[in-house]
């Protein structure tokens, strides 16, 4: 049986390792197809393809971009994505300037509250200087003393409702999908089971991504559970979505689940990957 592993993430937005060292890590764990999928961004891509083919595996060029529903931040992976399609590229280039500008608050925001500096702090863990995210700022706060480990630091500062949060706008669920189809790709929701939404708006989700053309949700990830496994595999049938499964890799001491630890999609589910 291949083995799929369809969402993860290199030093090109915050992973640890490079996009060559990605692809070598699930290779040598028995990934047979994998998805770089780095946050609103396709930098790595070329880099990735390149390593897959050098070391045998499959590669399918991705991203995981960022969107705001309702007052909710969802992720969608897009899958199989033209990394040179002008209007993804363009629009994720808008994203991460956002993103320069929400790093900039939170810094102010985080000196609010006491700790100064937090911004330039972020900014040396930084591996990309066209991205910068949350996880740079975690990694800061962490080295600095204010917080145990990854969980802490966003229970503590950076989560909805703490001292270093600031709200942003990112593209709506439609601007994603059209983006990700209009290259090509295949649309998915990102660990559906992470988001504080209750079950009714859970299905008003998959609904309104349905009937915007989207594809699949993630339904293997180290987000859920079992029952998760299972709820989300009979959700995906009742609205007619493929099911697709990743790790969400982001590095050694950071992700509890490596490339090759997560079970096979449940056999009932339709894979995004069905018609590769
Ligand atoms: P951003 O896209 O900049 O808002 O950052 C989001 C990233 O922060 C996610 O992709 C995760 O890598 C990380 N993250 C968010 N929430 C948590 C959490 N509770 N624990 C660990 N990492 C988290
Ligand atoms: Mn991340
Ligand atoms: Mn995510
Ligand atoms: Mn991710």
């Amino acid at each position: 049986m291949t083995r799929y592993d369809l969402h993860c993430h290199s030093t090109c937005s915050d992973g640890l390792l490079s996009p060559t060292d990605v692809v070598r890590r699930a290779a040598a764990r028995g990934v047979d197809v994998l998805a770089l999928t780095d946050h609103d961004e396709l930098a790595g891509l070329a880099e990735a393809r390149e390593a897959a083919r050098d070391i045998g595996i499959g590669f399918v060029p991705g991203s995981e971009l960022s969107v705001t529903w309702r007052d909710t931040t969802l992720h969608v992976v897009g899958l199989g994505v033209d990394s040179d399609n002008e209007a993804l590229a363009d629009g994720l280039d808008n994203v991460r300037r956002g993103r320069d500008v929400r790093a900039r608050r939170i810094g102010d925001a985080l000196a609010d509250a006491g700790i100064p500096d937090a911004f330039e702090g972020a900014l040396t863990y930084v591996t990309s200087a066209r991205l910068v995210s949350r996880t740079h700022f975690a990694r800061f706060l962490i080295e600095a003393g204010h917080a145990r480990d990854m969980k802490d630091v966003f229970r503590r500062y950076l989560s909805k409702g703490n001292p270093g949060y600031v709200a942003h706008a990112w593209p709506t669920l439609d601007e994603a999908v059209t983006w990700i189809h209009g290259a090509g790709g295949r649309a998915v929701i990102a660990h559906p089971g992470r988001y504080k939404i209750d079950r009714g708006a859970r299905r008003e989700l998959f609904a309104e991504f349905r009937d915007l053309g989207g594809d699949a949700i993630e339904i293997i990830s180290p987000s859920h559970d079992a029952a998760q496994y299972r709820e989300f595999a009979e959700l995906a049938r009742t609205f007619g979505l493929r099911g697709s499964c990743g790790t969400d890799f982001h590095g050694e001491g950071e992700s509890h689940v490596d490339f090759g630890d997560l079970p096979p999609l449940p056999l009932r589910v339709e894979p995004v990957w069905q018609d590769w």
